[in-house]
């Protein structure tokens, strides 16, 4: 069976290195079975070279928020599935509906930056074996309205479809269903919302991709807390979750800051 996932999506915060710092401290006291499951955490890109000793001190893996489409070169502000490899870190995020809604991120830059991390991935299993496999988390979801007018699953199969023909490993796929009406919203997904959409995703993956045993991992993103995803887990279609709470989600005593 698929080994759980959890992650956390640290998006554009917190505000100071030292606080980013603290988190990862704090944590020290928390411990967990990492032969049990795999956690992902996602600081900033300025943050991530600073924090990711500590992190993998506690047995979690670093991720890039995101990831450029293009390769080393003359892309102001952008930086490369091989920089990943160079720097040692795992995992990206792409096509989080964030980057997609404000950022104009379109399905085929998605499609060219996963084509991008398996090249990458390829090339570490070729060449270095030292090197990290890129794994990519690849962020699919509707809006609200796409779901209230019976869409979401045509949405999602839309954002799945432009990367199917590029993945020659999926088990170096993540795939994250973060519907955007729940992230940050304080409206989560039910259980039986969250596993059928996912159901329906796998469903939708290359054959040999879609039963249990395969290792293309799905998790849920959007509102979780420590109370939700304990159903949420439940669901054999649901390997785990991406936690962001931004400051609009999180509530006083929700533990989301835990
Ligand atoms: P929230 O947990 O704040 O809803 O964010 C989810 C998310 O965007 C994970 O990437």
């Amino acid at each position: 069976s698929r080994k759980p996932i959890v992650g956390g999506n640290w998006k554009c915060n917190p505000a100071k290195l030292a606080d980013a710092k603290a988190l990862v401290e704090a944590w020290k006291e928390k411990g967990f079975d990492k032969e049990k499951v795999d956690v992902v955490i996602a600081p900033t890109a300025l943050h991530l070279g600073h924090v990711k000793t500590p992190l993998e001190g506690l047995g979690m893996a670093v991720c890039a928020q995101n990831v450029g489409k293009n390769d080393m070169g003359a892309f102001t502000g952008e930086w490369t599935a091989a920089h990943l490899q160079d720097m040692e870190v795992g995992y990206t995020l792409i096509g989080h509906s964030e980057r997609r809604s404000k950022y104009g991120e379109t399905d085929e830059d998605t499609a060219l930056k996963v084509e991008k991390c398996q090249e990458a991935g390829l090339k570490a299993n070729l060449v270095e074996e030292t090197l990290p496999e890129q794994t990519v988390i690849f962020c699919i979801g509707e809006l609200l309205e796409e779901r209230e007018s019976g869409k979401t699953d045509e949405v999602n199969k839309r954002q799945l479809a432009a990367i199917i023909p590029k993945v020659k490993n999926w088990d170096l796929i993540v795939i994250a269903y973060e519907p955007v009406w729940a992230i940050g919203t304080g409206k989560v997904a039910t259980p039986d919302q969250a596993e059928e959409t996912q159901a329906a995703i796998r469903a939708y993956l290359p054959l040999g991709r879609r039963a249990g045993g395969g290792r293309a991992r799905a998790w849920y993103g959007g509102s979780v807390t420590p109370e939700n995803c304990k159903e949420l887990i439940t669901k054999p279609n649901i390997d785990g979750f991406l936690v962001g709470a931004t400051a609009k989600s999180r509530k006083p005593g929700d533990g989301r800051t835990d």
